[in-house]
């Protein structure tokens, strides 16, 4: 998919950007329709090189196919792995995606309000789902840093609390043990929960992140932390692979209804 996002006067590069999808497909006739998403940003911010801010991310989420790959695992849903563009800009990435493939709310009468994400379009009225929102079990996001996983945010999704209880016990010894209701934002698991699809990012350690690399000039390969990304890779890995092989989808939570429309 293509996406216009910034345009530099002078310049004759492509404006464009993109996303970058891979898959495992799924082998249970039954399931394989049903996916199973994975996914990071990534673009970064231009005064370094955005190591940390995605790259780490990003290096995580391919690692993680790249695990499931090797080990040949024939999930029964399919993995779809997202690498967004324009996360910077507005989660322009996954939000073109979501629209395109699974839902939206209607577009804002505010000119100020055009091209806004659907999550921030609640007072536009109701969102309206594609057939294959209904075949997305999850989204898994990391965008925080190259810490390592200590937890997940359940977005407010209680009912997912057991399930994630049960597959991060495992992986107390490394580190993993924390599940928060806490809503977190800003980032790409936004656009997808915006829709009624199950969106969760992880709880990492925050080392440097905020107090030195986020979005600044120090964010450079000598801050990524080399063990912490393994960890990473193989929770992201193991939690991809239960949720393409459960019986059931992940339970969802009702989808946001619309606010009601401010006038002034
Ligand atoms: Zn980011």
């Amino acid at each position: 998919m293509k996406f216009g996002v910034l345009v530099f006067p002078g310049s004759n590069c492509d404006h464009d950007t993109y996303n970058v999808i891979a898959e495992i497909k799924g082998t249970d006739p039954k399931l394989k329709d049903e996916i199973v998403m994975l996914g990071g940003h990534l673009d970064s911010w231009h005064s370094a090189t955005g190591a940390t801010d995605n790259g780490a991310g990003t290096i995580v989420m391919m690692e993680a196919l790249r695990i499931l790959k090797a080990l040949d695992i024939h999930p029964r849903r399919t993995i779809r792995l997202g690498l967004w563009s324009g996360e910077e800009e507005g989660l322009l990435g996954s939000q073109g995606y979501v629209e395109h493939h699974f839902g939206s709310r209607p577009p804002m009468d505010d000119p100020n309000m055009k091209g806004m994400p659907t999550l921030l379009r609640r007072d536009a009225g109701p969102v309206t789902v594609k057939p294959e929102q209904a075949k997305v079990s999850a989204y898994f996001n990391v965008d925080n840093g190259s810490g390592k996983i200590r937890g997940v945010y359940l977005q407010e999704n209680g009912a997912v609390a057991p399930i994630f209880e049960a597959w991060m016990r495992p992986f107390k010894d490394l580190g993993m043990t924390t599940l928060s209701m806490r809503n977190t934002g800003g980032t790409d698991h936004l656009s997808f929960d915006a829709v009624g699809i199950p969106g969760f990012q992880f709880i990492q350690d925050p080392m440097d992140y905020d107090a030195r690399t986020h979005h600044s000039n120090m964010d450079l390969y000598e801050r990524v932390q080399e063990a912490d990304m393994k960890q990473m890779a193989v929770i992201v890995a193991s939690f991809v692979y239960m949720t393409a092989n459960r019986p059931d989808m992940i339970p969802r939570k009702p989808l946001p209804p619309p606010t009601p429309q401010i006038r002034f």
